[in-house]
C-alpha cells in the first residue's frame, strides 16, 4: 500500500515502524474471512483491511482520533487471526498497538470509559488488588442489572468475577536432584488468583521433566493487559522491571528458559525487544529475554516426559489466538496431550477467537458474548470430557457457558504423569483411577 508520509513524521520510529507495516499490505482482503469481528459484524471498518485503512488515514495526517475511528480500533481483539492469514507478512499486532497508543493519548474518551479503563489498569496488573475486587464483586453482583446502556461493560464486569476463589494459593519455586536445567516461571497477575492449580501442575511437570523451577524476585505482571489499552507507558514500566528480574535471575544462577502458563502473556514477553528498541538501556536485555520466553508446551515437547495415562479420555483442545496466531505454536499441546494418552478433538473454526481478549469481554461485552456462546457451541459438537487450553483469560471465557470441565493443558499432562486430579474434573464425576 502507498504512504503518504513526510520525513518529520517518519523521524518518530512509532510512525516509521507503522508505516513499514502499512506498505506490506496490498489490500488483499484474505484477512477479512478470518476476523471475528468481520465475521459477526460484516462491515469493512471492522475488519483488519479496514483498520489499517483508518490507521494510516489518522496517522498520515495527524488527525485527532474521530470516535468513528475509536470505535473501530476498540472493537478489534488483537486476536491477530489476521497476521496468520495475512500472505503479506503485515505485522498488525505492532500496528494496532500504535494506533491504540495514539488513540491513548490523543482522544478524550467519555467519562465511563475513562473510569472504567483506569480501574481496570490499576486493578487487573495486581493479584492482591484484584482479590480484593473480585470479593467486593461478589458482593456488587445484585446491583449489575442497574448497570444498563454506557454502564453495561461495569455489569459485565461484576459478571465475570467468579462466584467462588480458590484459596489464597502459595506456590513454591522447587528444583530436582542432578537436574537438567533451569527455568523461571513467570508468576503473572491474575492466573494466580484466579487458578493457582496451573502453576502448582507447571512446577510438577517441569520437575518431572528435569527442569529446576525458579521465581524470579521483582517480577510482577506482563504488562499486556495496560499495553492492550494503549498505556504504552505502563506497559512499558511492566517490561522493564521484568526484564531486570530475569537478566538478576539469569547473572545469579543461569536460566535456560522463561516458562510461561498464560499464553497472552508468553505472546508480550515475546515482543519484549520490539517494545523497547528505542530504548538503549533495555534494547539488547529485552531481545535476550525475549529470546529466552517459552510457552511451556515448548519447552515439554523435547524435554521427553515420562509417558502418560490419559484413561481414554477425549479432549476438546481450544487453541488460545495469543498462542496459536501470536506464536505460531499450534501443534506442541496437541501433541503432548495425545503423548499423554489423551485422544485429542479440535473444534471447526478453530481459528476463531472466544471474546476473552485480555480486558476486551470487559470492554466489548456484547461481541465478546457472542463469539464465546459461538465458541462454547463448537467445542460441545466435540463430546468430550474436557476442555484444554493454555490461557487463563480463554479458561475464564469458556467455562461458564460450558458443560463440561475447562482446565489448562498442562493440568492435564501433570495428572497424566502422575500429579492429581484437575480441580475442575475432582469437582465433577470423573475419578482419579
Ligand atoms: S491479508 Fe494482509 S495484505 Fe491482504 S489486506 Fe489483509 S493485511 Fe493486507
Ligand atoms: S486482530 Fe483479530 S479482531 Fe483485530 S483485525 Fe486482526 S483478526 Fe480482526
Amino acid at each position: 500500500m502507498q504512504t503518504n508520509f513526510t520525513p518529520e513524521q517518519l523521524a518518530d520510529p512509532a510512525t516509521a515502524s507503522s508505516e513499514g507495516v502499512i506498505r506490506k499490505c496490498v489490500h488483499c482482503g484474505f484477512c477479512t474471512a478470518t476476523c471475528p469481528t468481520y465475521v459477526l459484524l460484516g462491515d469493512e471498518l471492522d475488519s483488519p483491511r479496514g483498520r489499517i485503512y483508518m490507521i494510516k488515514d489518522m496517522l498520515e495526517n495527524d488527525k485527532a482520533p474521530s470516535a468513528e475511528v475509536v470505535k473501530h480500533v476498540d472493537r478489534c481483539l488483537s486476536c491477530l487471526s489476521c497476521m496468520t492469514t495475512c500472505p503479506s507478512g503485515v505485522n498488525y499486532m505492532h500496528l494496532v498497538d500504535h494506533a491504540r497508543a495514539y488513540i491513548h493519548e490523543h482522544y478524550d474518551r467519555p467519562w465511563h470509559e475513562k473510569m472504567l479503563r483506569s480501574i481496570l489498569a490499576w486493578v487487573l496488573p495486581y493479584p492482591g488488588r484484584f482479590r480484593l475486587a473480585l470479593n467486593a464483586a461478589k458482593l456488587g453482583r445484585p446491583f449489575a442489572p442497574l448497570f444498563v446502556g454506557v454502564l453495561r461493560p461495569f455489569a459485565a464486569m461484576l459478571a465475570l468475577a467468579p462466584r467462588r476463589l480458590p484459596p489464597k494459593a502459595s506456590i513454591a519455586p522447587s528444583r530436582v536432584p542432578d537436574p537438567k536445567g533451569r527455568v523461571a516461571m513467570l508468576q503473572g497477575c491474575a492466573e494466580p488468583v484466579l487458578r493457582p492449580e496451573f502453576r502448582a501442575a507447571a512446577v510438577r511437570v517441569l520437575n518431572r521433566a528435569g527442569y529446576d523451577v525458579v521465581f524470579a524476585a521483582g517480577e510482577g505482571c506482563c504488562g499486556a493487559l495496560v499495553h492492550h489499552m494503549g498505556r504504552e507507558e505502563d506497559g512499558l514500566a511492566a517490561a522493564r522491571r521484568n526484564v531486570d528480574a530475569w537478566i538478576r535471575e539469569v547473572q545469579t544462577g543461569g536460566l535456560d528458559a522463561i516458562i510461561v502458563t498464560a499464553s497472552g502473556c508468553g505472546t508480550t514477553i515475546k515482543d519484549y525487544g520490539f517494545m523497547l528498541r528505542n530504548d538503549p538501556a533495555y534494547a539488547a536485555k529485552a531481545e535476550w529475554v525475549s529470546g529466552l520466553a517459552k510457552d511451556i508446551s515448548e519447552l515439554l515437547i523435547d524435554a521427553h516426559l515420562p509417558p502418560g495415562d490419559g484413561r481414554g479420555l477425549t479432549v476438546a483442545y481450544h487453541a488460545a489466538c495469543s498462542l496459536q496466531h501470536g506464536q505460531k505454536v499450534t501443534e506442541a499441546p496437541k501433541r503432548l496431550l495425545a503423548q499423554a494418552g489423551y485422544i485429542v478433538r479440535t473444534p471447526i473454526e478453530a481459528h476463531l477467537c472466544c471474546g476473552s481478549a485480555g480486558t476486551y469481554n470487559i470492554l466489548q461485552p456484547e461481541i465478546a458474548g457472542q463469539l464465546g456462546d459461538r465458541k462454547a457451541a463448537n467445542l460441545a459438537r466435540l463430546n468430550a470430557d474436557v476442555i484444554a487450553t493454555g490461557n487463563i483469560g480463554c479458561a475464564m471465557q469458556i467455562a461458564p457457558r460450558s458443560g463440561i470441565p475447562v482446565v489448562h493443558t498442562i493440568e492435564l499432562l501433570d495428572w497424566a504423569t502422575g500429579g492429581p486430579i484437575p480441580p475442575q474434573m475432582a469437582a465433577r464425576p470423573h475419578d482419579d483411577g
